[in-house]
């Protein structure tokens, strides 16, 4: 080793960021897939951004005031001089993503789904990372209210489908460009009236960005923004219209939900309908699920006026209360003696992979003894054997390591044998 070779403590991952392991990769794909099965049932097709986008989208779209946009951006200037992020979301992407190929000239509604990593640079603890996963699903050009509930209930199915236990669905309307102002100002009224009551980080939001108070942890906080007024008494005409029918839906999908007139979310660009759905088995990092509409987001980037609702779910968390009881894959182990068992063995482990049956073939050696412990040990369903006398005979050996049953038979007569149980 050189001198300047890391030493093997350095080279850990970077902090907030985590391996996935085989043995967990499992549960990941089985939610991926119910998740892309679930979603197609609904219409969605799926749309993959790059993981790096110009910082201006998230600076245009996030929210100059936001967390995710004022502390929390992995941003770095690249070889071209050019500013770029590591998305912290997904939303802005997608919305870039239909104004560039100029995806609103399809028929619309267009829906849209995607799963992958985001980052951000937060301080990492149980259920926060600075790599995590999200599965993001978008409509653009969708109006009515019952699309808002429409994605709650798609979402709720995929949680029931899942048995993911003790959630609850928090709603909320945040009003739009034309009831906000009014709101912001009673609020600022509000917070600047309970100033001494706020961390030092809600006294500047006292001023910036009131609305941003609610999403404080900090208990001081909390307990001044329960005395603020609530945005439900100040939402225009238009705004209680459809925050009432999107209600309306709800019952009529017999979705559970508390209204919730704090639920303001981390993020500036929600208009009308927010949600999110929490978990009591997730501890201070409660929430799974968020979303909300973002009528204007489209239009600010320079785009055409088009409507927009959808959520983001996050994978660690999801995976952390949900128990698969995924089936171990059945595989076979070929357990060969001496060279010419080997070749045999081989073509035998390619006929069989062909026709669908996982093979382990370990190129070690061993005597029979010593292959049955290492397929015990790696929990092997058969375990196939060649040695000489099969080879003679053109007969081999299949254990099915469960019940210890055995068969035997010519390798057509064996794969048969497999492929029915
Ligand atoms: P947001 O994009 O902030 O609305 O978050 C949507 C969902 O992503 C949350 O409900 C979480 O499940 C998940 N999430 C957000 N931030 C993190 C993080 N730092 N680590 C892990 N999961 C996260």
């Amino acid at each position: 080793m050189s001198q300047d070779a890391p030493s093997r403590k350095d080279l850990t991952a970077v902090k907030g960021t985590r391996d996935i392991l085989p043995e967990e990769v499992g549960a990941w794909r089985a939610v991926e897939a119910l998740a892309r099965e679930t979603f197609e049932r609904y219409g969605y097709r799926e749309l993959r951004a790059p993981v790096i986008e110009p910082t201006e989208l998230y600076e245009k779209s996030s929210g100059q005031t936001s967390d995710i946009v004022t502390k929390e951006m992995y941003t770095f200037i690249d070889k071209g001089g050019r500013s770029v992020t590591l998305r912290p979301e997904y939303t802005p992407s997608v919305v870039r993503a239909v104004i560039e190929h100029r995806l609103d000239l399809q028929p619309q509604p267009m829906r849209y789904f995607y799963m992958g990593p985001m980052f951000r640079y937060d301080k990492p603890q149980k259920g926060r990372y600075r790599q995590f996963h999200q599965i993001d699903v978008e409509v653009f050009g969708e109006k009515d209210p019952a699309i808002d509930a429409e994605i709650i209930e798609m979402v709720d199915a995929f949680l029931a489908a899942l048995r993911v236990p003790d959630t609850e669905i928090l709603v909320n309307s945040v009003g739009d460009r034309k009831c906000r102002p009014a709101y912001g100002r009673a609020l600022r009224e509000a917070a600047l009236n309970r100033l001494a009551d706020l961390c030092p980080d809600c006294q500047r939001k006292a001023e910036t960005n009131p609305l941003r108070i609610f999403d404080c942890k900090v208990e001081s906080c909390r307990e001044a923004a329960r005395s603020f007024p609530s945005i439900l008494d100040y939402l225009c005409d238009e705004c209680r219209d459809h925050f009432q029918k999107f209600l309306g839906y709800l019952d009529l999908f017999r979705i559970p939900y508390r209204v919730d007139p704090r639920l303001v979310r981390g993020l500036d660009y929600y208009t009308k309908t927010t949600f999110e759905i929490v978990s009591g088995r997730l501890g201070a990092q409660n929430s799974l699920v968020g979303g909300g509409r973002y009528d204007d987001m489209m239009k600010d980037f320079g785009g055409p006026d088009i409507c927009a609702t959808g959520f983001a779910m996050g994978m660690e968390r999801l995976l952390s209360v949900v128990d698969l009881g995924l089936p171990k894959r059945p595989f076979l182990y070929l357990a060969y003696l001496g060279q010419e068992a080997k070749r045999a063995g081989l073509e035998m482990a390619r006929a069989f992979r062909r026709g669908g049956v996982e093979c382990l073939v370990e190129f070690k050696d061993r005597g029979m003894k010593a292959h049955f412990a290492r397929a015990n040990k790696l929990e092997a369903a058969w375990v196939l054997t060649v040695g000489e006398d099969e080879l003679r005979r053109g007969r081999y050996g299949l254990k099915e390591m469960a019940g210890g049953r055995q068969v035997e038979g010519t390798p057509e007569e064996l794969l048969a044998a497999i492929l029915v149980r």
